[in-house]
């Protein structure tokens, strides 16, 4: 018998009763680790219920205590960052100082949320009219859900849920069912720092779940993260049935190499931003375009050693640089892209699809991978791979590379490696992308600033976290208010005007 993974609803481990499970499993060993009980839409709507209940109260609690709560759970999370870190690895497979990254990155958000009183300070203006104010409030909208993948257990999930509670919203998790595990200390966790039942639940779950929070109307906003077709079917869905909706889709992060680029900074760079967590990365850089082919033969003279010395184990091994990928069907699909690769032409210079670890067998192991002359054409040029396969376009000058950057589908990060202030410039204000990095492989904005890609990288008009964030899990009202004075001046018939 594996371990049972259940539901948290109403501050309660809840056991599923639909009769519908998945398996999940240890990437590293390919072993099954838990049964995940998988929500029907009878379920769902109860914790809707359920969240709809604990609505009221918590959105009149001061917007100090809900940040009290928030700190609470910032240093609970600070002392035991080691036992979520753990169940991340067990369940995702990447290296665990990897996983501490990860919620290091969602703390910075929790910390951000903690600034709720000053984050929902508004406008206001005396005397708009003679004896006449104006104010504004952000008021929560009221139970919203956050749809979440499997390469970010943790932080995906805590980009979203600080910002919406710390705003007065109750919450719905449905989390990945390839590693469910940490969303359920999370929400152990906030329980223990304080928040009230019922304000915070996860429900498990795979499309059913996922439909029955859509089309639910006692859920008003829908956040979601995850690939790309399933972002703009959710998208499509939710607003159809009048909810406010973000959705976060996949990506094909280039970065360009200038000949001016200090180059070993630029293949550093590139080692940890294609390689690291197994490529399973929205932010990963899966395309290097060197400009010019002197660029291009002295990139691949550093890079291809370092691609073939990368260190590849299990999660748990300190020594590791990488992990396994997170499912065997998923390793397939990348081996599948590797194949693919081979037969459009492209030039296979490290091949990882043989890699093997002595002891891990039937873990879901692939080595580092690297094409040269990938063109625009090709599928492992236009499709996310989502794995540690990094694809050399060369490009013969820099209007070219950023033309390609701009025609292509996706649009999430992107990265240019240069000397030269005038392409850097000309880059960030010119490039059709969301996040943009100088120098910078992964520009991942701080949790102060928001996070989103463009084109089908994102769906909706808000970014993630930051002052969009706030904005999105509120709504604006604004009130005008005349106190009487005594002074009639009987009943007006013209459109107000200020005198
Ligand atoms: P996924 O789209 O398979 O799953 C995401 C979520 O959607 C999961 O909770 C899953 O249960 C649910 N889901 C899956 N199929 C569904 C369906 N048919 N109907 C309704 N819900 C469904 O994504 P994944 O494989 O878990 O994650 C990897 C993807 O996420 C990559 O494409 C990656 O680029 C993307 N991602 C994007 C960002 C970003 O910020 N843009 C961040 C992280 C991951």
């Amino acid at each position: 018998m594996t371990r049972p993974i259940h539901h948290s609803i109403g501050g309660q481990l809840v056991a599923g009763r639909s009769g519908r499970t998945a398996p999940v499993y240890n990437p590293a060993t390919g072993e099954q680790s838990g049964t995940l009980s998988l929500a029907s839409a009878a379920e769902v709507r109860e914790a809707v219920a359920i969240a709809s209940a604990a609505h009221p109260a918590w959105a009149a609690t001061p917007p100090l205590r809900r940040a009290r709560i928030l700190n609470a759970f910032l240093r609970i999370l600070e002392e035991r960052t080691e036992e979520l870190a753990a169940v991340i690895t067990a369940e995702h497979g990447k290296v665990l100082s990897d996983a501490r990254g990860e919620i290091q990155r969602g703390m910075e958000v929790v910390e951000f949320a903690t600034a709720a009183p000053q984050l929902l300070k508004t406008e206001m203006t005396e005397n708009v009219g003679t004896r006449i104010d104006s104010y504004a409030l952000r008021q929560p909208l009221g139970v919203v859900a956050g749809i979440t993948p499997f390469n970010f257990p943790a932080m995906v999930p805590m980009w979203m849920f600080p910002v919406a509670l710390a705003c007065g919203n109750c919450f719905i998790l449905k989390p990945s069912e390839r590693d469910p595990s940490a969303a359920l200390l999370l929400a152990a966790w906030l329980k223990e720092a304080g928040l009230p039942d019922g304000v915070f639940n996860v429900v498990q779950g795979d499309r059913e779940a996922v439909e029955a929070l859509l089309v639910d109307p006692g859920i008003a906003a829908v956040s979601f993260v995850g690939s790309t077709p399933i972002a703009r079917a959710v998208y499509e869905t939710a607003t159809r049935h009048g909810k406010r909706c973000q959705a976060l889709g996949g990506a094909k992060n280039h970065m360009i190499i200038m000949p001016d680029a200090d180059l070993d900074q630029a293949v550093d760079a590139l080692m940890g931003a294609a390689y690291g967590s197994a490529g399973e990365r929205c932010m990963a850089v899966s395309v290097a375009v060197p400009v010019g082919e002197a660029t291009a033969g002295a990139l691949l003279e550093r890079l291809v050693p370092k691609v073939r010395a990368l260190r590849i184990g299990p999660g748990t091994d300190p020594e590791a640089e990488m992990g396994p990928l997170v499912t065997r069907q998923h390793l397939d699909k990348v081996r599948g892209y590797v194949d693919a690769g081979v037969a459009e032409g492209a030039q296979l210079v490290v091949d990882g699809r043989d890699f093997r670890r002595q002891g891990y067998e039937q873990g879901y192991f692939i080595g580092g991978t690297l094409f040269d002359h990938v063109t625009t054409e090709m599928k492992i040029y236009r499709e996310e791979i989502f794995g540690p396969v990094l694809s050399i376009a060369r490009a013969p000058d820099y209007a070219t590379a950023a033309g390609w950057i701009n025609a292509h589908e996706f649009g999430n990060g992107t990265a240019i490696f240069t000397r030269d202030g005038d392409a850097a410039r000309d880059f960030a204000h010119q490039i059709q992308v969301g996040m943009v990095g100088i120098n910078v492989p992964i520009p991942v904005p701080m949790a102060f600033h928001s996070f989103g890609g463009w084109k089908a990288s994102l769906f909706g008009d808000h970014h993630m976290h930051g002052p969009e964030g706030v904005r999105f899990y509120t709504r604006l009202k604004t009130i005008t208010s005349r106190w009487p004075t005594g002074i009639r001046a009987g009943a007006e018939f013209v459109m107000p005007t200020m005198r």
